[in-house]
């Protein structure tokens, strides 16, 4: 099923007068639902969560069209996703309408340095700390792009000013193999988005992010190289011990399985 960061890219397609041809990508036939090659499609191990906090990725101009980018596979994970292509000159009137909706509590997900100090927080509000109907639903709002145009999104969007700025402090370095930012402590969308939904309390959501985004590596990595999936592998174990969801095309999990 599209989400919005499927649907973001096809309108970025349209808008295209030439075809995107991924650099370093493979330039074979993909699927639509998760942008792999047809023999190293993942769409059937797509979770099914619910999930109290949203996410609402603003794109640069590209993004959307990277297969790379993992905001997609945030969108796959959390059914609340929300996704705008980011301009400097314009502004999506749907995404005024969700950053004013009185059921979220937006957050820019930004380095805290790079903001006002009153601006900054490191801790979201969780429903047990409020009393009452006060509890708003987080939204984390994450700039996709690369650092330089993250930062430039950052200044120049005057409809974020007042929102609370999250700093996060991850503290570890990113396992993620597909992108090199040149920054140690760089983390993916991905990663990011599993970090707020640990300080948001969503540790199921946190965990199926880890994992799904090991699974697609081992896919993404996999179809490149034009090998095969290995679907008793460690990422795909760990998916199911997360999430329990089935196995890929055609496989049974081993009666002898456990976890
Ligand atoms: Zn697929």
């Amino acid at each position: 099923m599209p989400h919005a960061v499927s649907d973001l890219r096809a309108a970025r397609l349209a808008r295209s007068a030439k075809p995107f041809l991924a650099r370093g990508g493979f330039k074979r036939e993909r699927c639509a639902g998760c942008r792999l090659a047809p023999s190293h499609c993942m769409c059937a191990l797509r979770p099914s969560l619910t999930t109290r906090a949203g996410v609402c990725l603003l794109m640069a101009d590209i993004e959307p069209l990277k297969p790379s980018n993992t905001g997609w596979l945030v969108a796959d994970v959390v059914p609340d996703t929300f996704a705008f292509g980011w301009t400097r000159t314009e502004v999506d009137p749907a995404l005024l309408n969700l950053l004013g909706d009185p059921q979220w509590q937006p957050y820019v997900v930004f380095p805290g340095q790079y903001a006002a100090p009153e601006r900054v927080v490191r801790a979201v509000e969780l429903p047990d700390s409020l009393r009452g109907a006060a509890a708003r639903r987080p939204l984390f709002i994450f700039l996709d792009a690369t650092w330089t145009e993250a930062r430039k999104m950052f200044r120049r969007s005057p409809y974020l000013d007042q929102l609370p700025v999250l700093s996060l402090e991850p503290g570890q370095v990113s396992q993620y193999k597909l992108r090199h930012s040149g920054r140690d402590d760089h983390l993916c969308t991905s990663e990011v988005a599993a970090l707020c939904m640990n300080l948001a309390g969503e540790h199921l959501v946190e965990r199926t992010l880890q994992a799904y985004l090991a699974v697609f590596t081992h896919h993404y990595l996999r179809a490149k190289n034009q090998q095969p999936i290995e679907w008793e592998g460690a990422a795909h174990q760990r998916l199911r011990e997360v999430i329990g969801t089935p196995e890929g095309p055609g496989r049974h999990r081993p009666a002898a399985a456990t976890g």
